[in-house]
Formats: C-alpha cells, sequence, structure tokens
C-alpha cells in the first residue's frame, strides 16, 4: 500500500513539472564504424570529435573532391573534342559541325564553364574553345571557335 502511493506521487510530480525533453532515440555514428551511440544532442551524428573528424576526411571530403574530378574530366573531354572538331573543320575563325558527330564522341553539352551573349547568339563556354548551337535544314550544327 506504501509503495504504491509513493509511485502515484512520483508520477503526479513528473506530470507537474515542465515536460521532461523528448528522449532521442539511439542512431548509427554517420562515419561509418557501425557504432551505434546514444546522442546528446539531436544534432549529434558522429561519436565523438575523432569520428566527426574521420567522417569528413573519409565521406564528405572525398565525395566532394571526386564530384569535382567528375565535373573537371567531362569539361576536358568536351575542350579536347571541340579542339579536334575545330581544327579538322576550320574555316576561317570557326568551324561548323554536325552536332551529332560531336555526341557520338563523348560531347556532353550539359558541362560548360559560362555562357557569352553577342549579336543576340548565345554562346556556351569551355575552357579554350566557345560553341554555339542552331538547327538548319533540321540538322542540328554546332559553331566552334576559339
Ligand atoms: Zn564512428
Amino acid at each position: 500500500m506504501k509503495t504504491d502511493k509513493n509511485k502515484i506521487n512520483k508520477i503526479i510530480d513528473l506530470g507537474e513539472n515542465s515536460p521532461l525533453p523528448r528522449p532521442i532515440s539511439p542512431r548509427e555514428c554517420k562515419c561509418g564504424c557501425g557504432y551505434t551511440f546514444q546522442p546528446g544532442r539531436i544534432d549529434q551524428v558522429y561519436l565523438n570529435k575523432q569520428h566527426a573528424n574521420f567522417g569528413y576526411n573519409h565521406n564528405t571530403r572525398k565525395t566532394k573532391h571526386s564530384n569535382r574530378k567528375k565535373v573537371e574530366k567531362m569539361l576536358c573531354n568536351n575542350d579536347s573534342i571541340l579542339e579536334k572538331y575545330f581544327k579538322a573543320h576550320r574555316q576561317e575563325n570557326c568551324a561548323t559541325c554536325f552536332l551529332d558527330a560531336l555526341k557520338a564522341d563523348g560531347f556532353d553539352l550539359s558541362y560548360f564553364t559560362g555562357t557569352d551573349e553577342r549579336d543576340g547568339k548565345k554562346y556556351f563556354c569551355v575552357y579554350n574553345y566557345k560553341f554555339r548551337l542552331y538547327v538548319s535544314d533540321k540538322i542540328k550544327l554546332i559553331e566552334i571557335s576559339k
């Protein structure tokens, strides 16, 4: 009887106090170590500072770096394809080629470093070359210049 009363008092006490913070469920450390820990803060994703450093060096930075490498590779590839077609088909200051031929060579229109507009024409720049796209007789053409 006495214990039951104590229990009830305890429950009531808890109810009268300001609500307890919701417990944070245990989570797996983001570094990839496989360790599950009890976070002290809601935004804690690593077990401790050492794991955070490891995670940063091996996950985040690596991903960032590999994305950058991929983009640079695509840009270099586009630039060398433009160079190849420019040198092979050059007439005065520019070369006009079938876009499909460049695409078949691996040219990817979604990789360029910037755009430039001149005389109402839009140019896309890569490292050393720029190009513009247009359609003539339903054929997609690319004009390449330096
Ligand atoms: Zn870890």
